[in-house]
């Protein structure tokens, strides 16, 4: 591995004050002045510093509950509630949306468990991104056991929206239907000359 020059890291200290958005697109001009020495340098660096990655390298002393080869779950130590469980992916990623991997499996596993031995609802909460709330620069999401009269305040007030509004929306978000597979269409055409033979 190889160090930073004392001008990348003078760059790196600049760039952690900008606002988010100019931030990617700063960090991205750098990173293509870096060699590949150095970027790895710079990921363990990151590394080092982040608490879910000590976590996740048993580093930290927690209370594991749940794990599979990308995820892993802990108890939350200052819980809203009890049995408040926190999913981490194990690879570095401030984003949820960077992910990979299917985190719906963690999130079933957990929940399942929760409600088996806790008889609790949960909610299930995502902070994406500084304006989202996100604290650490490591995605996470918290299952929040939910009992009656918890307390706990996940609500926002409603506003209304305009027809004309909501149109415009409808199509900028829009994202168009996947195509599927071949193999899928066949078992669609399977299951539906199964059903035609019931009488
Ligand atoms: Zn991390």
């Amino acid at each position: 591995m190889e160090q930073l020059t004392e001008e990348q890291i003078q760059k790196l200290n600049e760039l952690s004050k900008l606002p988010q958005e100019q931030q990617q697109a700063e960090l991205q001009k750098l990173l293509s002045t870096m060699s590949p020495g150095q970027i790895e340098f710079l990921k363990s660096q990151q590394k080092q510093q982040c608490l879910f990655c000590s976590i996740v390298e048993f580093q930290t002393p927690q209370y594991r509950v749940y794990e599979d080869n990308y995820f892993i779950g802990i108890l939350d130590i200052n819980p809203a509630s009890k049995g408040h469980t926190i999913i981490i992916p194990k690879k570095h990623h401030k984003f949820i949306n960077e992910i990979e991997e299917d985190f719906s499996i963690p999130i079933k596993k957990i929940t399942n468990k929760i409600y088996e031995e806790l008889q609790a609802d949960v909610s299930i909460i995502i902070n994406n991104g500084d304006k989202a709330g996100q604290k650490l620069p490591h995605a996470s999401i918290s299952i929040i056991p939910r009992y009656e009269n918890d307390n706990i305040n996940i609500e926002w007030q409603s506003n209304k929206a305009s027809e004309e509004e909501l149109k415009e929306l409808s199509q900028k978000l829009m994202i168009s239907k996947e195509i599927p597979k071949v193999e899928e269409k066949i078992e669609e055409i399977n299951d539906y000359e199964e059903d035609e033979r019931i009488p």
